[in-house]
């Protein structure tokens, strides 16, 4: 099977690109932090402080967390409901970033997306897919942008959703879960050594997708 990992920081452009890539050509896309996103969700519907590992370590024993495609477009799974109108709520995203850190939610997450990728040819955006998930994937990519502009995309999603947040939060938003995406010890937002690294702040997203599909081709 032939897979593409895409990794980058939230708002580079990643899941945008990527969609259409996979569009392009006649691959699935699969948006990993959508599960860790699940999780977070149920964390915080259940009241659990998404920073306590024990505690969201007891949950995931009875956890299920499914991918299912409709009309080519993924929808997230949890415990038999569909989420997928939930996880893109601002509050999910800490949540999602605070249960990414847990070694076990990524076990757990890492081989459901290592079973989809090996039975599909697939593009894979995330975090750590370059390195850890799928360290020798057909094509590997890092993009990058500047925070203010990944928090202007981001905020500027949010608005045409009708989320009420404020720009300055959605700021405050990305740079810690850069900080905690990239620190923790387990699996970090990293470059993998053999990706192709590009910074998208200036670029369009036909642009992107331009850059991409030209490597890949
Ligand atoms: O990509 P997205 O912003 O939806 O991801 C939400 C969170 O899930 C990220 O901030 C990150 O903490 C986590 N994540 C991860 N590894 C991935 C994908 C997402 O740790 N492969």
């Amino acid at each position: 099977m032939k897979n593409i990992a895409i990794d980058g920081p939230a708002g580079a452009g990643k899941s945008t690109a990527a969609k259409i890539v996979a569009k392009q050509l006649g691959i699935l896309y699969l948006d990993t932090g959508a599960m860790y996103r699940a999780i977070g969700l149920k964390a915080l519907k259940l009241g659990i402080n998404t920073r306590d590992i024990s505690a969201v370590e007891a949950i995931l024993p009875s956890t299920s967390v499914e991918i299912k495609y409709v009309d080519e477009v993924q929808n997230i799974f949890l415990d038999g409901e569909n989420v997928t109108p939930f996880i893109r709520e601002h509050s999910v995203s800490m949540a999602a970033s605070d249960v990414s850190a847990i070694p076990s939610v990524r076990l757990k997450l890492v081989e459901l997306q290592r079973e989809i990728a090996k039975n599909n040819d697939c593009i894979l955006d995330g975090r750590d897919i370059g390195t850890y998930v799928l360290p020798d994937a057909n094509y590997k990519f890092f993009i990058t942008a500047t925070a203010e502009e990944r928090a202007n995309r981001r905020f500027k999603e949010l608005q045409e959703k009708g989320q009420s947040v404020s720009y300055d939060d959605v700021l405050t938003d990305i740079v810690t879960r850069d900080k905690n995406d990239s620190t923790r010890a387990f699996a970090p937002l990293k470059k993998a050594d053999d990706a192709y690294e590009f910074d998208t702040t200036t670029m369009s997203i036909d642009e992107v997708v331009a850059e991409l599909l030209n490597r890949i081709k």
